[in-house]
């Protein structure tokens, strides 16, 4: 068979995707570590590596890959299909088809105790809160224990869910966590200890699972030992990508999984770890090759691919004043004469003029849209350039900021489909039964009381009698729900069924329901892309899809748009051309992440990031001023900005450094014949620096 995809490979990238392959039949090579950095080929080498485990013969349906978005997953079956596709001609098609467990750790995840859900003791019908529901339920059961009336200066819903977040994730003793994350929180251990009893309480009487249990019960199951071997033999290779930013829970399942480590690969980059808040750690790549008898194989990658010398020699420069790192400086072949460009703007209006500007011009050079990012530290700093993109009519995709989401009418239709899947989620039913008329708060916690305390929910519902003042919205609402049950019209038509209910709502709330319907039709054709209610639900909360500026009114002409995305989402990905807004004090480092030195340092590493996502040419953006988050027009602040301190004196060699618009014309004497006498604007400008 011939192997010309690996030609292409370098010696050690061939070593990784070879590494195990050839053994006697029915013997499953040992633990592999790719430890590599940015563009050195990890993503592409893991894809080779599957399918070159494919075309050697392993059944894909027994590969479990795991990425850290379904996006990266999607373009990972794809380079899979393709490469098996030139080798294998149309058997191909079949096989890389069969790739069905390739998916992030939480979608794997819920998957998986869907499917053990009766051997471990939950419904398989759980519904999964997001962070916003996970607050909500918080928040009920804090006012439950009257912490928030008796306790003055409690810890917020959030806070109070971000100690939880971070105990789980971290296998950290919550003392601990309280000490070294949350100090002014140490006071109320004791009752937080006591809330967090109740949360899970809550959450299994209601049967759902927040984000951080999906982890969480996922390596509790596979602690059972028969049961780990039953899901770890399902798969005769578990591959990982991103590894830098799993955290213990996730090494813990692996380790599970596969406890002698063999057919595990994993990859990653420490330099690139950024999910620290998160709990991630890079603890797990350093602790991988010890982890297993006989350790790990190592494979390093120095080679970068992707970008130009002028861009990784910046990059290299910024990393190379972390604290820590494992990785080696990289090199490159790619010469070019352009060095990436650091401007300064006035503020966030001449900086998405800018960008428009710079977008424009590749794009008449040839270059289009879709090669073309610009990135950011946060979701909110693009908002000005979104404003302009959409003047200007440039098509756009945000990647995963599909606003809509967050609207009040799309998540009631959401909380339709959840309260129908299991008429357990409180948080769903709450808010369902609110929306009709002559339902208040008491009434429908009375019912929902109810309710819990019947093996049969839905029938205990039926059963109840109408609340006086709901009529004959009560029997509509129980129908809409026993029909989505029941999936009697199949997927997805059964959302329509939900949203034939909720219209008359839709209207009695809200004066603009004719422009939110539109929002809930495009849920529907959403909707469509999956293959079926519980993946839809899940995943869309997991994995929000991504914005186009449809939604705002630009078409995306003929399928090309550029691409906006915060630094965390563009993981993983590059492009031709690299804008990266606001490299300022305060958005990078964010006000927000400047705790601590490891905070600090995390934030070192998301602008390393940032700039290896840059093949050809890269612009940071430096605004003189800016304003703060949350301020709207009535109460906007500016706040003068310096550079990002991560490009200190000692870097600009590597840029090349430029203040647009170039130079500014002299305005008064702009004016026929009339020569300026005080360049007061000037003066006003200069006051400031
Ligand atoms: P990141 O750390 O950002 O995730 P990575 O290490 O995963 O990066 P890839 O995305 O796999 O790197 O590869 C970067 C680029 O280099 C891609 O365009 C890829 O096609 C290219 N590339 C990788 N290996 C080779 C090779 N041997 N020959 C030519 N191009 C390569
Ligand atoms: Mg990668």
């Amino acid at each position: 068979m011939s192997a010309a995809y690996l030609e292409k490979l370098n010696d050690r990238q061939r070593d990784a995707v070879e590494h195990g392959i050839g053994l006697p039949e029915g013997k499953i090579g040992g633990p592999l570590l790719i430890i590599a950095g940015a563009g050195s080929g990890k993503t592409n080498t893991l894809a080779h590596r599957v399918a070159h485990l494919i075309v050697n013969g392993a059944d894909p349906r027994r590969i479990l890959l795991m990425t850290f978005s379904r996006r990266a997953a999607a373009e990972m079956g794809r380079r899979v299909e393709r490469i098996c596709r030139q080798v294998l001609g149309e058997r191909a098609g079949v096989m890389a088809d069969a790739l069905a467990w390739a998916g992030t750790f939480h979608g794997i995840g819920a998957r998986l105790l869907r499917d053990y859900a009766p051997e471990i003791g939950i419904d398989p019908d759980f519904t999964i809160h997001d962070r916003e529901d996970s607050a909500d339920l918080m928040n009920i059961v804090r006012h439950e224990l009257g912490f928030s009336k008796t306790e003055s200066r409690f810890p917020t819903k959030g806070t109070c869910l971000a100690i939880y977040s971070r105990a789980v994730n971290s296998q950290q003793p919550l003392d601990e966590v309280l000490r070294t994350g949350f100090p002014w929180c140490a006071s109320w251990e004791k009752q937080l200890r006591e809330l967090y009893a109740s949360y899970v309480d809550a959450k299994q009487a209601q049967n759902v699972l927040d984000y951080d249990d999906l982890l969480l019960y996922w390596a509790q199951m596979v602690g059972e030992p028969v049961i780990a071997g039953e899901i770890g033999g399902r798969f005769d290779h578990v591959l990982v990508d991103e590894y830098q930013d799993t955290n213990r829970l996730q090494a813990a399942i692996l380790t599970a999984l596969k406890p002698d480590g063999r057919g595990l690969t994993v990859v990653g980059d420490d330099a690139q770890s950024i999910y620290s808040f998160r709990a991630a750690t890079v603890r797990n790549i350093l602790d991988f090759p010890a982890t297993f008898t006989p350790a790990a194989d190592i494979i390093t990658l120095e080679r970068n691919y992707r970008s130009t010398q002028p861009i990784l020699a910046a990059a290299n420069g910024v990393i190379e004043l972390a604290r820590e790192r494992f990785t080696k400086n990289l090199w490159t072949e790619r010469q070019s004469a352009e060095r990436p460009r650091l401007v300064t703007v006035r503020d966030e209006a001449d900086q998405a003029n800018y960008i428009v500007e710079q977008v424009l011009e590749n794009r008449e050079g040839g270059m289009r849209l879709k090669e073309q990012a610009v990135l950011f530290r946060t979701s909110h700093h693009s908002g000005t350039l979104e404003v302009e993109l959409t003047r200007r009519n440039i098509p756009f995709v945000k990647f995963g900021g599909l606003k809509f989401l967050d609207s009040a009418h799309v998540k009631d239709l959401l909380a339709a489909l959840r309260f129908a899947q299991n008429p357990r989620d409180r948080v769903a039913g709450f808010r369902l039964m609110q929306l009709l008329p002559g339902v208040g708060p008491q009434t429908a916690g009375r019912v929902l009381d109810a309710m819990a305390a019947d093996p049969e929910p839905l029938t205990a519902l039926a059963e109840i009698p109408a609340p006086p003042r709901a009529g004959d919205n009560w029997t509509a609402f129980i129908d809409m729900l026993q029909s989505v049950r029941t999936g009697k019209a199949g997927w997805p038509a059964e959302i329509g069924a939900a949203r034939a209910w909720y219209e008359p709502h839709l209207h009695r709330i809200h004066e603009d329901a004719e422009v939110r319907k539109a929002d809930l039709l495009q849920l529907e054709q959403i909707a469509a892309g999956y293959p079926s209610r519980e993946r839809f639900l899940t995943e869309l909360t997991l994995d929000p899809p991504d914005a186009t500026s449809d939604q705002a009114g630009v078409p995306l002409l003929d399928e090309d748009y550029l691409i906006l995305s915060t630094i965390h989402s563009a993981k993983g990905q590059e492009w031709k051309s690299v804008f990266m807004l606001n490299c300022v004090d305060g958005c990078i480092p964010s006000d927000l992440g400047v705790g601590s030195t490891a905070e600090i340092e995390e934030e070192r590493r998301l602008l390393y990031v940032a700039m290896t996502r840059a093949r050809d040419s890269l612009h940071l953006v430096t605004p003189q001023r800016f304003f703060t988050h949350g301020q709207n027009a009535a109460g906007d602040r500016h706040v003068y900005a310096s550079r990002s301190r991560f490009i200190p004196a000692t870097l600009l060699q590597f840029f090349e450094c430029a203040a647009w618009p170039a130079v500014k014309p002299a305005v008064a004497g702009a004016r026929e014949g009339r020569a300026m006498r005080v360049d007061v604007g000037a003066r006003m400008r200069g006051m400031w620096r």
